[in-house]
């Protein structure tokens, strides 16, 4: 007996545990697996933002804040935007404001669109809410949601539409352009734009356009990525005040608040002008990581190089989860196409958030097992 209700009967874990417990099987055995699954910086929380912690549980921060979050912390996250504090709303994680977004704007029976491949929470949330999910491919087009193939899809029914760039598991990222056009034919249609900007800090190339501002768009963005502080659960949303309106009433008995130590310990990290050092540091250190695995894995493999995030998302040309089992007897563990939508059977993705030295290791194990496959 489950008592399972049946919102849940579609949704699954159980790829992603599999997987889990196969990796762990091997670990167990004693075999030496490198690990490219991982879908967060492999760096510790700076020093610095423990210290301000610890400094700020010391002081009393740890007690419920307002739902809002720490007003001062607010009034910080706005000036990046250049808006208002009322704009800012402090979450427990990215996800909590997924979370949010989605129960106060996916109306049940209504349609969701969700680029493919996209982080695959957002199926789950579409799921949950219990509404039509709509898939759009992006594999034609460097993984970017084309602005015409939205079109063919949008009508009256949609609520609303996923973005997230700089993308997991692919690493695209879209300029404010291209943003700006597709958050327009959202607002035409009356749907509701959830912009993923949780990896906005981390690119290499051009910078990711944010679509905080738009009336009809909620940003989700947080420090998880950015400041490695993933365990914290410090995240926030940018919309205007009336759309911060619906998801408050979600928000109030989801998360409540965010940790009110750490959310002072961002206040303190942000108005000490570390923020910004402590990002590039670790962009740095994720190019030249970037720039060595798609270096000598485009040379067996088709992919699209990518511009942001930590994540490369590879055509291995067959099916990835004969791909993903055979190459942990090379000893390395992936992560299957497959959760991240559909058309992406043949494809897995890569977490670069490794040292070097496991790369190098991941690398040659796995240039070994294409030319053993392909004897
Ligand atoms: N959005 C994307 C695209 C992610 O990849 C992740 C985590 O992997 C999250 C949101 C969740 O972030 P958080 O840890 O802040 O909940």
């Amino acid at each position: 007996m489950t008592n399972e209700a049946s919102r849940l009967s579609t949704i699954s874990t159980s790829l992603i545990r599999k997987m889990f417990e196969i990796t762990e099987k091997a670990k167990r055995e004693g075999r030496d697996i490198v690990s490219l699954t991982i879908g967060e910086p492999d760096f510790h929380t700076p020093r610095e933002v423990i210290e301000f912690a610890y400094k700020a549980m010391k002081s009393g921060y740890t007690h419920y804040t307002s739902n809002y979050g720490i007003y001062e912390l607010r009034e910080a996250i706005s000036e990046f935007y250049n808006l208002s504090p009322e704009n800012i709303m402090i979450t427990a994680g990215g996800s909590e404001g997924l979370l949010n977004a989605s129960l106060a704007f996916i109306e049940k029976g209504s349609k969701v669109i969700i680029p493919s491949p996209s982080f695959l929470s957002y199926f789950t949330y579409a799921k949950l809410c219990e509404a039509r999910i709509v898939e759009v491919r992006t594999h034609e087009n460097n993984f970017l949601l084309d602005p015409d193939d939205l079109l063919e899809v949008i009508n009256r029914d949609v609520s609303v539409i996923f973005l997230n760039y700089p993308n997991n598991p692919t690493g695209a990222v879209m300029t404010y352009k291209k943003l700006r056009e597709i958050a327009e034919i959202a607002r035409d249609y009356n749907a509701i734009v959830i912009s993923d900007e949780i990896y906005d800090r981390i690119y290499y190339d051009a910078k990711p356009g944010t679509l905080a501002g738009f009336d009809n768009v909620v940003v989700i963005n947080g420090f998880s990525k950015s400041l490695a502080m993933t365990g914290w659960r410090i995240g926030y949303i940018v919309s205007n005040p009336e759309l911060l309106d619906p998801i408050l009433k979600v928000h109030q008995v989801n998360g409540v608040c965010a940790p009110a130590f750490a959310q002072k310990a961002i206040l303190d990290v942000i108005r000490s002008g570390m923020f910004d050092d402590v990002v590039d540091t670790m962009v740095k250190e994720f190019r030249k990581r970037r720039d060595f695995v798609y270096g000598e894995l485009s040379k067996y493999f088709k992919i699209v190089k990518p511009e942001g995030a930590f994540y490369m998302f590879v055509d291995v040309e067959e099916d990835c989860m004969q791909f993903t089992e055979n190459l942990l007897d090379f000893g390395v563990a992936v992560t299957p196409g497959i959760p991240f939508g559909s058309w992406n059977d043949n494809f897995v993705r890569i977490s670069y958030a490794n040292s070097i030295d496991n790369l190098k290791k991941a690398v040659e194990r796995i240039k070994n097992y294409h030319d053993n496959s392909r004897a």
